[in-house]
C-alpha cells in the first residue's frame, strides 16, 4: 500500500484524482493539504509543511495545484524523501522542472511529471498507426470555454498561469508522443486580454524534420461544446481524433470509441514507477510552450471578464 497525501484540493483533485487514487487497491489516501479546501475520511491539514509533519506514514505527495506554487512544494516534499507527482505542467519553467528532476534522482526518490492525456484510449492506437505511416500534415483545434472548464481561476491570466496553453499543452502531450518525427514551433501569434497576462487564443505553427505542417488553433472563448480535435493526414488516409483523444477514427471508420480511464492509469504508472525506484520527467510538451512564447507575436483584444452583468431594466 503506498500512503498519499494530496494537495491543492480544488477542481482536479475531486474530479479526477480522489476517483482515480480509491480505485485503486495498491494505494491508501491518508492525508490532503489546502488552504480552503478539505476531504472527508482522511487527516486534513493547511500546508504541506504542516501535512508532512502530522502524517509522517505519507509515502508520496500528490500536487494538484495551479503550476506557480508547485516547485517549492516539490521540493520541500522531495527534500523530506517523499515521492513526488506533479499535475500537468509539471511547472512555471523548463529549467524549474530539470531542477527538481535532479533533486530527485539525488534524494533516491521518484518523480512524475504527468501527462494525463497520453492516457486518453485512443492515444497508443494514433501512434502506433503513425509509426507505420507517418503523418503529411496535422492540425490541432483546441477551443473551450474558460469560463465552463476554469469558472473563477485567476491563477490562470497570471504570470505563470498559461492562458490557454493550459488546455493547449494537454494537445501539445500528445502530439510529442504520437508524431513519430521531433518537431519545432517557427510561428506562434497571441491574443492577450488587455486585462490579463497571459493569452485567451493562439495559433502556432510546427514544422517537423520533414517539414511536414503541425498547425494549432487554440481559443478559451468558445462556448460550449469544447473542440478537442486533431486531425493527421497520411498517404493511407486521415486519423480524427475527438474529445480529447476519447474518439479515433480513420476515413470516417471509428477504431476507438471508449470512456476515458486516464487518471487510472496515471496512478497505475505512479506506483509502478516507485516499486521500480525509476522517475518519468518528460518535459518536451512544456519546452514546446515555452518555445511558443519565445516566438510569440502579441495582439491585445478586449479585457476579459467571467460573468457578464444582467442587462439593466
Ligand atoms: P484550482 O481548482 O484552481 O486549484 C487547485 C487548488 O490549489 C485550489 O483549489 C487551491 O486550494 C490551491 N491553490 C490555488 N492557488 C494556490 C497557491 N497560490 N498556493 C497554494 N495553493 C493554491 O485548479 P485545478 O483546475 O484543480 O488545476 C490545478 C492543476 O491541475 C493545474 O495545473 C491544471 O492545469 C491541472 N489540471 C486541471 C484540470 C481541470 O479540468 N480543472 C484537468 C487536468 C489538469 P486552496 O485554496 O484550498 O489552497
Amino acid at each position: 500500500m503506498l500512503k498519499l497525501g494530496l494537495v491543492g484540493i480544488g477542481a482536479i483533485a475531486r474530479k479526477a484524482h480522489v476517483p482515480a487514487i480509491e480505485g485503486n487497491a495498491g494505494l491508501s489516501l491518508v492525508a490532503a493539504a489546502s488552504r480552503n479546501g478539505t476531504l472527508d475520511g482522511v487527516a486534513n491539514y493547511t500546508t504541506l509543511t504542516e501535512m508532512l509533519a502530522g502524517s509522517p506514514e505519507i509515502e508520496a505527495v500528490v500536487l494538484c495545484v495551479p503550476p506557480e506554487p508547485r516547485f517549492d512544494m516539490a521540493r520541500e516534499a522531495i527534500a523530506a524523501g517523499r515521492h513526488v507527482f506533479l499535475e500537468k505542467p509539471p511547472g512555471v519553467t523548463v529549467s524549474e522542472v530539470h531542477a527538481l528532476a535532479a533533486a530527485a534522482k539525488d534524494a533516491g526518490v521518484t518523480l512524475l511529471a504527468s501527462w494525463h492525456s497520453r492516457f486518453a484510449p485512443g492515444v497508443e492506437t494514433l501512434r502506433q498507426r503513425l509509426f507505420a505511416t507517418p503523418p503529411t500534415r496535422v492540425r490541432v483545434t483546441w477551443r473551450e470555454d474558460v469560463r465552463v472548464y476554469h469558472p473563477g481561476q485567476t491563477w490562470i491570466w497570471e504570470p505563470g498561469g498559461y492562458g490557454v496553453f493550459d488546455p493547449l499543452i494537454n494537445a501539445f502531450s500528445i502530439l510529442t508522443y504520437v508524431l513519430p518525427r521531433p518537431f519545432r514551433a517557427v510561428s506562434s501569434r497571441f491574443e492577450v486580454p488587455a486585462n490579463c497576462a497571459q493569452p485567451i487564443a493562439a495559433n502556432v505553427l510546427f514544422r517537423d524534420t520533414e517539414g511536414v505542417e503541425i498547425a494549432c488553433d487554440a481559443s478559451f472563448d468558445q462556448p460550449d461544446p469544447p473542440t478537442w480535435d486533431i486531425v493527421v493526414e497520411t498517404e493511407a488516409g486521415t486519423y480524427h481524433m475527438q474529445k480529447g483523444g476519447a474518439v479515433l477514427s480513420h476515413d470516417g471508420t471509428v477504431l476507438v470509441d471508449e470512456e476515458e480511464a486516464e487518471y487510472a492509469n496515471l496512478y497505475k504508472l505512479f506506483a509502478g514507477l516507485v516499486q521500480a525506484g525509476r522517475s518519468d520527467v518528460d518535459v518536451t510538451p512544456l519546452a514546446h510552450v515555452a518555445d511558443c512564447f519565445l516566438l510569440a507575436e502579441h495582439h491585445s483584444v478586449a479585457p476579459f471578464e467571467e460573468s457578464i452583468p444582467a442587462p439593466k431594466t
